[in-house]
């Protein structure tokens, strides 16, 4: 097994379209680091510059400590899962996991063993025997991973293998993958767009727009400090509400302006540096009924969606009704639409953004 690193690394296709602008990131050996971002964000480009399948336009990759940039797919010796893993149909599933052995002319008692463990790995043992229409569509997967796996890679690229199965499965198979991936300590990149597989899966999870990294962390990292505007609205939902904001500082006090609404902020709260075009961001989760006048805002209900555990009441402050944003209100909450109720906000769960859109500390 081997780390990874991109070292200045630029995509830029022969039509002119840049997909991955100056990639400097690191994934340590033994890691599982999950790679997200919308459609077109570069993220398929990365795994390809990895696997050797298109040549970088600059910088440098590195597979344990080798500069790869050179070297053919098949000695970067990484494995990759797709999507629409096809397994040969004709064969069993013994013959498929054997497959890419006998193709490196490794020997039989070498490809017997290595059958075995990952047969153990991934308990397809009662399945060897037969043919992929007889399986499942977690089963078939499991197979594409073992066959991926028999050959011991020293990097595990997956670009969304759970997008063809149902929600359900989607779940199992998940659990799978990242249980594989412990028991096997295998350096694995995982690409997807949906969020829960990023946050459940990811050690480190890497957000990509418009082919730059725009933070890569641990996913409560990534939840609670979001480096932009961007992975704040990206991650969660529903997202962060963002709002303009304006921070004064009136004697002892400092007053956080969410346009026509002033609240004064505790003492405790780190305030932001001073001024006049931020952006404040609030998670849904940290609004708040609030019967108090005091530290509260007034609020009109637009609609509320009740989820089972859970409420989400989208509302507008009354004194700045242009500004729409959501709270997460537990259980079911009788609230009419066109209603108006008291909210407040978990003052230290705000963050602030500057006019470029990065996190202020
Ligand atoms: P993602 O996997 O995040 O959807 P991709 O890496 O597939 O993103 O694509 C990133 C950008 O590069 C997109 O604008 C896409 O159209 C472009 N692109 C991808 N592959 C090629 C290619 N072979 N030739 C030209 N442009 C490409």
């Amino acid at each position: 097994m081997a780390g990874v690193s991109f070292e200045g690394v630029e995509k830029t296709y022969a039509n002119g379209v840049t997909a991955i602008v100056h990639l400097d990131v690191e994934i340590d050996d033994g890691e599982l680091a999950v790679v997200i971002g919308p459609s077109g964000s570069g993220k398929s480009t990365l795994l390809r510059l990895l696997a050797g399948l298109e040549e970088p336009t600059g910088g440098l990759i590195r597979i344990g400590g080798m500069a790869v940039n050179r070297k053919s797919p098949q000695e970067r010796n990484i494995a990759m899962v797709f999507q629409d893993y096809a397994l040969y149909p004709t064969m069993t599933v013994r013959e498929n996991l054997e497959f890419p052995l006998k193709m490196r002319a490794i020997r039989s008692a070498e490809r017997t063993r290595r059958v075995r463990w990952v047969a153990d790995l991934l308990d397809l043992g009662p399945l060897l025997d037969r043919l992929p229409r007889q399986l499942s569509g977690g089963q078939r997967q499991r197979v594409a991973m073992g066959r991926a796996l028999v050959r011991e890679p020293s990097v595990f690229l997956l670009d969304e293998p759970l997008s063809n199965l149902d929600p359900q499965l989607r779940a199992q198979v998940r659990t799978e993958i990242g249980d594989l991936q412990r028991r096997t300590g295998c350096t694995m990149i995982y690409v997807t767009h949906d969020q829960i597989e990023a946050m459940t899966l990811g050690q480190r999870i890497a957000v990509l727009h418009q082919g730059r990294l725009r933070q890569i962390a641990q996913p409560r990292a990534l939840y609670d400090r979001p480096a932009d505007t961007f992975v704040a609205r990206f991650i969660g939902s529903p997202p962060m509400n963002l709002f303009p904001a304006r921070l004064e500082s009136v004697g002892e006090q400092i007053l956080l302006h969410l346009g026509e609404v002033s609240l004064p902020l505790p003492t405790a709260v780190p305030p932001a540096p001073l001024g006049p075009h931020l952006t404040g961001g609030i998670r849904p989760e940290s609004i708040r009924p609030c019967p108090e006048p005091h530290g509260s805002f007034p609020a009109t209900v637009l609609d509320t969606e009740f989820i089972g555990h859970e409420t989400l009441v989208h509302f507008s402050p009354q004194e700045d009704p242009e500004l729409r944003m959501v709270a997460r209100l537990p259980g079911a909450q009788p609230l009419q639409r066109g209603s108006t109720l008291r909210l407040s906000f978990l003052f230290q769960d705000l963050r602030f953004f500057g006019p470029d859109g990065r996190a202020l500390t």
